[in-house]
């Protein structure tokens, strides 16, 4: 393939990189990153129809529109680096990318420079190959995204990348030592235009799929979570339960639900309003959460009620030390404090039970039986032995 016939399937690739990009960057502005990824792109579409245009018609155009083409591809690989510094929380590099063009063009047109293709790329070259390593660099320090399937292949891409245009500088830089001439149709422009689409249409790819799947997690997040309190919500509660009661059976570590609810609730929401009601919601499963370890399940599966699953704690002690610790931390607000108790009830596995909600069902039943014999209080079924077995 010809430098020109590189340069238009490149000018294609650019502007499908810019729509793609610029469309998602419309329906989500609050995704920076995508902005600076756009912008690189209608950059990099800029440099290819530089490419394909003038250089098609004209080996030897003007000094300042090699120097504007040569800014304006700088100046997006620059971008490519602030949209990832963006997506990885840490601040743009885009008057980086503003100082890179701007320095591109004053060096392109310096006297002795200007007419010299050679030396033109051997100012250029370096600068990108920076910036790659930047990119390896900026990716390379946060090893929890590197996790996400999307950020392997844009550092594989990167790296590439940068070794290419490293490799085409130690070519360029040998063929000025011998003093041989170079044309824009040799290899070493040819090669880098073919690498120059790979990179667009790849980059394209990874940084789409980096954004969406964290959309994807985003939304799975809302939809599993409850927004009040943090907890785990009903929807989620069947497949983790049947884990975690499978769990059980295959360690032997046992199985238990302890289910709480919110005593005299309505009388709360009365008396205080519906904002201290919320407040108190959020109150009791805060001061509840400080007696759980961070694996241990918990789940706001109605108004003011709650279930824990906590795997290797006695389900007896467990519900006690959720009750007294809700007694305990009154909800202070500015009409003064606001006393809350929960009932808890618990359940324990049993040999014969089929599946975690023969468990619940006990769980519910010593809830409403602390419900029917005062309140503030712990009730339970255990299966003979197992506190022993467990002491
Ligand atoms: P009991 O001791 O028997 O549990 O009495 P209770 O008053 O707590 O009775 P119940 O559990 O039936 O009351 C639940 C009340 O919780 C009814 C509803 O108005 C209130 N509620 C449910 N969800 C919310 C919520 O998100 N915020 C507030 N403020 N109130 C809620
Ligand atoms: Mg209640
Ligand atoms: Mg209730």
């Amino acid at each position: 393939m010809d430098i020109r016939t590189l340069g238009i399937v490149t000018c294609v690739c650019a502007a499908t990189m810019a729509t793609t990009l610029g469309v998602m960057s419309r329906l989500s502005p609050a995704d920076r990153c995508l902005k600076d990824w756009t912008q690189a792109a209608l950059l990099f579409l800029a440099n290819s129809i530089f490419g394909v245009v003038v250089l098609s018609y004209d080996l030897h155009p003007h000094p300042v529109a090699v120097a504007l083409a040569n800014a304006s591809t700088i100046a997006g690989y620059a971008l490519m680096l602030s949209g990832v510094r963006r997506y990885l929380q840490r601040p743009s590099a885009r008057q980086l990318a503003l100082l890179l063009g701007l320095l591109t063009l004053v060096l392109d047109l310096l006297p002795g420079v200007r007419s010299h293709l050679e030396w033109r790329l051997l100012l250029g070259w370096p600068i990108i190959v920076g910036i790659h390593v930047a990119v390896v660099v900026e990716l390379c320090r946060e090893p929890r995204q590197l996790a996400k399937p999307a950020m392997k292949p844009l550092l594989a891409l990167t790296l590439a990348y940068a070794v290419q245009q490293l490799l085409r500088l130690l070519v360029l830089a040998q063929a000025m030592f011998h003093g041989a001439p170079i044309s824009l149709n040799d290899s070493v422009f040819t090669s880098g235009r073919l690498l120059m689409f790979v990179y667009l249409l790849l980059a394209t790819m990874a940084c789409a799929l980096l954004v969406l799947q964290d959309k994807a997690e985003e939304l799975k997040r809302h939809a599993d979570v409850d927004p009040m309190t943090g907890w785990h919500n009903r929807r989620t509660w069947d497949d983790v339960m049947d884990a975690e009661f499978q769990r059980g059976r295959r360690t032997g570590a046992g199985f238990h639900v302890v289910m709480f609810d919110i005593d005299h609730f309505k009388a709360v929401n009365d008396r205080y309003g519906h904002d201290i009601g919320d407040q108190a919601i959020r109150h009791v499963a805060a001061s509840v959460a400080q007696e759980l370890r961070g694996y241990d399940r918990r789940f706001r599966i109605g108004g003011e009620e709650f279930v824990v699953c906590a795997p290797g704690l006695q389900a007896a002690v467990l519900a006690e030390r959720i009750r007294a610790r809700v007694a305990s931390r009154p909800l202070l607000t500015t009409n003064g404090e606001v006393v809350l108790t929960v009932s808890v009830g618990y359940g324990d596995v049993q040999a014969d039970d089929a599946d975690w909600k023969a468990v619940a069902q006990r769980a519910d039943q010593a809830l409403y039986q602390a419900k029917r014999s005062g309140r503030n209080r712990v009730e339970g079924f255990c299966p003979p032995g197992l506190d022993l077995a467990w002491a």
